[in-house]
């Protein structure tokens, strides 16, 4: 284990948990600051955290936590492959009749909250992100990516050599019979893309950065 890279996001962590720089810090159980492998060149970057996120502190939990396990382990991997962020750190709701639901994050919440994510990809420096979700491609790739159209394919981003857009594991748990079943195939075919690529770009590369044991971390059979 990279010691300067586990000591950086550490430091990280410790400085966002305390962040209040929006309201959403004010309704917040916990910080949802990332979670994994930080030496991976794989990230996986959702939207924000949920009911069971906010309230355990880790992202990916829960009935969407456990559909993304299963998709990774459909290629051989797990969370110890990846690292898993989120746009926003904090869970963004709204009360109704008496119950509190998640709600899309503002568009200043989104900006307000990015640089922390930026500053995780700063120190993990992926060699490929993957995207889950509409609000985090659009982050990542470009604003006006169509996820019924655009999702699967190899972006070039300023983040990493390049991202893959995929259905958030929330949006496939909405749907039902053939078209759970087929959201759930991609979801497994997209994050096979991701580890294709990081493979990929290690062979390909000359940058002695790249040749080290980092990205043996992903499967390559
Ligand atoms: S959502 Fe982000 S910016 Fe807002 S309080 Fe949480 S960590 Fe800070």
């Amino acid at each position: 284990m990279n010691e300067s890279i586990t000591q950086q996001i550490d430091e990280l962590r410790e400085q966002c948990i305390r962040c209040d720089r929006c309201a959403l810090s004010q309704t917040r159980n916990n910080v949802v600051f990332g979670e994994g492998n930080p030496e991976s060149p794989l990230m996986i970057v959702g939207e924000g955290p949920g009911a069971t996120e906010d309230a355990t502190g880790h992202p990916f939990v829960g009935r969407a936590g456990k559909l993304l396990d299963e998709a990774l382990a459909a290629n051989r991997m797990s969370r110890k492959h990846v690292w898993i962020g989120n746009v926003v750190k904090c869970r963004a709701c709204i009360i109704e009749n008496g119950r509190t639901r998640n709600r899309p994050p503002t568009i200043e919440e989104v900006s307000t909250c990015t640089p922390w994510l930026e500053k995780q990809i700063e120190i993990i420096k992926p060699l490929v992100i993957l995207a889950l979700g509409a609000p985090s491609s659009k982050f990542i790739i470009k604003k006006d990516l169509r996820m019924t159209k655009e999702r699967g394919i190899i972006y070039p981003t300023k983040y990493a050599h390049c991202a893959i857009a995929a259905l958030h594991p929330a949006y496939i748990l909405r749907q039902a019979g053939k078209e759970y079943d087929g959201g759930k195939s991609l979801l497994i075919a997209d994050i096979d893309a991701a580890r294709r690529e990081v493979i990929r770009i290690k062979k390909e590369s000359h940058d002695p950065r790249l040749s080290g044991d980092s990205a043996d971390l992903v499967p390559s059979g």
